[in-house]
């Protein structure tokens, strides 16, 4: 690193590309690096379409380049970068550019299975990535997960749960771990009779009842189908078995995720829920640095409660679950037919218990077709991935002459 690149502190500052800029994770983000200058140069920010949401966090943060997956916002971009020494560009080839510019720390926080190049692309030597897009490791995990080996490259989870587990997972002690516990809040129909839950709205399950998160995962949590994708990616990025990895019902959100040794210790991490926390930590890591969130007042708090997930009022957990014991192309086309099945839901084209019918529907039929094979490669999970989004809006165009 030349001399001229070290700030006051002496510390080279961190450079970070941000893939999925303007999103919930892209703004808690945005926060911290706007209240870290020093800290941090952004190198590259990537978002969708939302050029005016663009333009204004790559003025703030002084990035070097803002990119859009969509041309036809581009003219917004360019103008408003106008004169300000800050490049736009858009569509795939600058994505690539800018996720191929010389950067330190890449934050995957696309939304989808839309991350899944890009992200992959991000994988290079002498880089870390933090990754939130879930979608890389449930639809491509052990792709990614060896692709992040043979580069050296040191991935540290933005998912709150996983990086509560990840600080208190004691990476040389792994024989003495027995189980990997994720919580899960519940989302907003905890309590709720399942005869109720056929008539549940969109504006009812985006009411999150501790997280303000972006309006797909926002969803997931209500159908609990988050937790089952968590599950997932903690089969990826920790060294246990399937059957080590267990869900906890907390409605407080406070501890986010346990790891049980085998003598009889039970390490927890605790936060407000608030990503600014999990998404900082892999900012500073091995180090921490100070974030401005809410303190946990366990006093004010009173008590803690637990309890176990409902199989039957939340079919989803256990669909994913199902996916992830099938392994092969089953975790890819679960969240395939889930990212159609839940904007349908978010359309009112379907209605909330019609989300698990469908994805179990469209599994079934894929396995039935023997097209759920491991993938090779990601084109492999991006032809799955496609041919189950077909089946899932075949399902919801025909539901009743489907089976
Ligand atoms: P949002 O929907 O809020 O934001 C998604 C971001 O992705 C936006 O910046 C969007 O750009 C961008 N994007 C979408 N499609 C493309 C594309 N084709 N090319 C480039 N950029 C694209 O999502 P969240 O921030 O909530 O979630 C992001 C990821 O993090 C998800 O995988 C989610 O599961 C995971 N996650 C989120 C948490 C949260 O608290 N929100 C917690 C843990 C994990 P534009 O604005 O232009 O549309």
């Amino acid at each position: 690193m030349p001399v001229e690149a070290e700030t006051v502190t002496g510390r080279a500052p961190t450079r970070i590309t941000v893939l999925g800029a303007t999103g919930s994770i892209g703004q808690s983000l945005a926060d911290l690096l706007e209240k870290n200058p020093d800290r941090f140069d952004v190198v590259a920010l990537v978002a969708n379409r939302n050029a005016h949401a663009l333009a204004d966090m790559a003025i703030k943060l002084k990035a070097s380049i803002a990119v859009l997956a969509d041309d036809e916002s581009f003219p917004v971009l360019t103008e408003r970068l106008n004169g300000t020494g800050i490049t736009a560009a858009s569509g795939q080839a600058a994505i690539e550019e800018a996720v191929d510019m010389e950067t330190d720390l890449v934050v995957g926080a696309i939304v989808g299975a839309a991350g899944l190049v890009p992200t992959f692309r991000a994988i290079k030597p002498g880089r870390r990535i933090a990754l939130a897009n879930k979608e890389c490791l449930v639809c491509a995990g052990d792709l990614f997960v060896d692709k992040v080996r043979a580069t050296g490259v040191e991935l540290l989870p933005v998912d709150s749960e996983h990086n509560a587990i990840f600080q208190v997972f004691e990476k040389d002690q792994t024989d003495q771990i027995e189980k990997v516990i994720l919580t899960a809040s519940g989302g907003p129909f905890r309590t709720w009779p399942l005869a109720k839950m056929n008539d549940v709205t969109p504006a009812q399950a985006l009411k999150h009842p501790n997280w303000d998160m972006g309006s797909r995962i926002t969803i997931d949590s209500a159908t609990m189908m988050n937790k089952g994708f968590e599950v997932i990616e903690a089969a990826h990025l920790f060294p246990v078995s399937n059957d080590q990895l267990d869900v906890l019902v907390h409605p407080q959100s406070t501890i986010h995720g346990l790891v049980q040794y085998k003598d009889g210790s039970l390490l927890a991490q605790l936060g407000s829920p608030d990503m600014r926390t999990p998404i900082a930590h892999c900012l500073a890591y091995p180090g921490r640095m100070p974030v401005p969130v809410t303190r946990l007042n366990l006093a004010e708090l009173g008590k803690l409660t637990f309890e176990a997930p409902d199989a039957e009022r939340f079919p989803c957990l256990g669909i994913a679950l199902a996916a992830l014991e099938a392994g092969g192309g089953a975790p890819a086309a679960l969240n395939a037919a889930d990212e159609v099945a839940v904007d349908a839901f978010l359309k009112e084209r379907i209605g909330f218990l019609d989300i698990p019918a469908a994805i179990e529907a469209v599994l079934e039929r894929l396995a039935a077709s023997d097209m759920l094979k491991p993938a090779k490669c990601v084109e492999d999970v991006l032809d799955l991935d496609s041919e189950a989004r077909k089946k899932t809006l075949e399902w919801i165009g025909s539901r009743t002459s489907w089976h």
